[in-house]
């Protein structure tokens, strides 16, 4: 996969998808620090792309270092990506992370600071099952507590437990996880957030522990401008019996239906369809 045609920016200009290579003692490499940003471009436009940019680079402060590049830089480099490679639509990831350098311990302090953004052409990110309403396992797995990680950081470190949990899912012929929270209150899927209907209202957990994703706030957005009260709270995995309509937000995930999530199922409401139509036309607006 990484021998093939094509650009990619990194430190500052581009250079060949193929020639886009790391040293093997790459600081983020043994010690995840690393952060990064998932963005979809359509139609020649990066959906929120600005508020991508910020984010990723309040996680290397939360991750204790600084890119050195501003956002302005960063958007600039995002399409400069894009035009060299001929994509209009695409999904963008950039990714910073504490490279090589006389420091390799934990300690990285005096190690350069890397930025790379590469991008590929990616369809639905659950298949054509899409619209049928995606299957959840349950994971094992914990987000983690803010005073453990900083977790709303969007860090390599923290995917670790999301493989894993996507792992076991796909092995039990699921196309995703759920994951509960330290707590016990359900939290998100492996890389989406998750909302739930029930009697015309909507409810989804309180991302004090993971990632507030910028389509969930997108879609809390439309649902309000609809009127529709959602409560956004701790949520039992008990109280999945009680719900109707179930559907996963993020950058790749866009509105994803959920019909299953362990024993409990959901069907693919009026509600789901509207909110993923209406995000679908608002991203190509
Ligand atoms: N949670 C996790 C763990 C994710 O990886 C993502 C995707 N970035 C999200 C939530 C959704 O975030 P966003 O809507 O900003 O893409």
């Amino acid at each position: 996969y990484d021998d093939r045609d094509g650009k990619i920016w990194m430190d500052g200009k581009l250079v060949e998808w193929r020639d886009a290579q790391v040293h093997i003692l790459t600081h983020g490499l043994h010690y995840a620090s690393s952060v990064f940003e998932g963005e979809r471009c359509y139609g020649g436009k990066i959906f929120k792309g600005v508020e991508h940019s910020k984010r990723l680079k309040r996680s290397a402060n939360l991750l204790d270092f600084e890119i050195p590049y501003t956002v302005e830089e960063i958007e600039a480099a995002k399409y400069a990506m894009l035009e060299a490679n001929g994509w209009t639509d695409a999904y963008v990831r950039a990714i910073a992370w504490r490279g090589a350098g006389p420091d390799m311990g934990v300690s990285a302090s005096r190690n350069p600071v890397r930025l790379a953004v590469a991008g590929w052409e990616w369809g639905n990110y659950y298949g054509d099952a899409k619209m049928k309403g995606a299957k959840l396992a349950l994971s094992k797995w914990k987000r983690p507590s803010p005073e453990t990680i900083p977790s709303e950081a969007k860090a390599a470190g923290l995917y670790m437990i999301c493989t894993m949990s996507k792992h076991e899912a796909e092995a039990k012929g699921c196309s995703d996880a759920m994951m509960l929270d330290y707590r016990g209150y359900v939290a998100e899927a492996t890389g989406a957030n998750v909302f739930f209907v029930k009697d015309g209202e909507v409810h989804t957990p309180l991302p004090d522990c993971f990632l507030n994703g910028l389509t969930r706030q997108t879609v809390v957005g439309m649902l309000k401008e609809r009127g529709i009260t959602v409560h956004e709270r701790h949520i039992m995995p008990e109280e999945l019996e009680g719900f109707e309509q179930c559907w996963l937000t993020g950058t790749a995930a866009e509105v994803t239906p959920v019909g299953q999530i362990g024993d409990f199922t959901f069907e693919v409401g009026a509600l789901t369809r509207d909110i993923a139509e209406s995000y679908e036309a608002l991203v190509r607006s």
